[in-house]
């Protein structure tokens, strides 16, 4: 459907891919010799698994006047203005919630909404000047398996925008750095009837090891900058014992603490259980994005501008996550995230605004204008 209504908007080159990615071009319309840096803009069509999004049923609050939204098909479901503060801003706003028995989808549909969007007044208004646009909707985002599939050489940008974010004015240019750690127990098992100064127990070593976590440096004790160190998954038996351990940090230097930190631990675990061997096995998950996109300065400071020119107030939100754009930053197309609008990803509790989708609308074709300005 995608692929078709780009052909009727006039892009060119649409092309859809055996993994599910759409890809089109806008060519520019600058005048004859005026060389523009082609832009990417990029956002997912699936949805989140954690809720389903089949037959949503989009529920649209016409002039918003305040107060908390009851959900029409599930009357437990409420967005309160207690948990969600924007509401205070949003009055005479026409407010778009889901029914309340699935999510909305606004992540990422939002984003696909808005570039169509951008196409189309683009195509409308030819005295908009702006440069070559390639257009990006990808698969599998939420599973985190699709961009591998995601054809940087073909797509003809040298750098891109996702737009794959939230509240009005946030643009993201930072992700966690990430590694993950196995610590392995080796202990010593035996009969149990006949163990009496041979047995060897690695699970109280397993014990003794998660404890030791300070308490302040897990995820539920931590937010904006802050790392995290997330023991989340493991096994516990007498003759080995394992534990997987996440590391999260924005600071390659904080990421280094901590693995030092589980270093150590290992180490003391050792001496307190005499017997046991404990191993710590770390490889590289994902690295900050913000490692290439501090050479690229010009791609936040414009999208700021073009927020600015949209009437809103940016501001930087590090992504406490990996997404698409790191990737393909680290793929050679760096890729920082801009707002859709949309709040509550995930959840039943999803939501949207019309002014949401205008506003991001017309920062992207902002966006376009000011490149071409430079
Ligand atoms: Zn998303």
């Amino acid at each position: 459907m995608l692929a078709e209504e780009l052909e009727q908007l006039g892009a060119t080159n649409v092309r859809m891919s055996e993994f599910c990615m759409v890809y089109a071009s806008i060519p520019g319309n600058t005048p004859a010799g005026k060389q523009i840096t082609p832009i990417g803009f990029i956002s997912h069509v699936d949805t989140s698994p954690a809720v389903t999004g089949a037959s949503v049923n989009p529920t649209v609050h016409v002039n918003y006047q305040g107060g908390d939204i009851v959900l029409p098909n599930d009357n437990s479901q409420v967005i309160t203005v207690a948990q969600n503060p924007i509401l205070e801003e949003m009055g005479g706003d026409d407010i778009i919630t889901t029914d309340g028995t699935t999510l909305l989808g606004s992540d990422d549909k939002a984003g696909v909404a808005t570039i169509m969007t951008m196409i189309d007044v683009l195509m409308r208004n030819p005295e908009i000047q702006h440069g070559p646009i390639a257009i990006g909707f990808t698969a599998d985002e939420e599973v985190g398996i699709g961009i591998e599939k995601f054809d940087v050489d073909a797509f003809g940008a040298e750098f891109a925008y996702t737009v794959d974010g939230g509240t009005l004015g946030e643009i993201s240019d930072e992700t966690w750095s990430a590694r993950m750690a196995t610590v392995t127990f080796g202990g010593k098992s035996t009969h149990p009837g006949t163990a009496k100064n041979i047995m060897v127990n690695s699970i109280y070593a397993l014990g003794h090891y998660v404890l030791h976590i300070p308490r302040e440096m897990l995820p539920e004790t931590t937010e904006g900058r802050v790392g995290f160190i997330h023991p989340y998954i493991g096994s516990a038996d007498v003759e080995t014992s394992t534990l997987k351990v996440l590391l999260r940090d924005f600071e390659l230097e904080g990421l280094e603490a901590k693995e030092r930190l589980l270093r150590d631990l290992a180490a003391s675990t050792e001496q307190q259980f005499p017997g046991v061997s404990v191993r710590v096995e770390v490889k590289d998950n994902y690295k900050n994005m913000k490692e290439v996109l501090k050479h690229h300065p010009q791609l936040v400071e414009n999208a700021f501008e073009a927020a600015r020119r949209a009437g809103l107030t940016p501001f930087m939100m590090p992504i406490r996550g990996g997404t698409d754009g790191s990737k393909l930053t680290f793929r050679g197309l760096p890729c920082p995230n801009i707002f859709t609008g949309g709040h509550n990803f995930h959840s039943k509790l999803e939501f949207n605004s019309r002014r949401g989708l205008e506003k991001t609308t017309e920062t992207l074709v902002h966006l376009v204008q000011i490149f071409a300005e430079q």
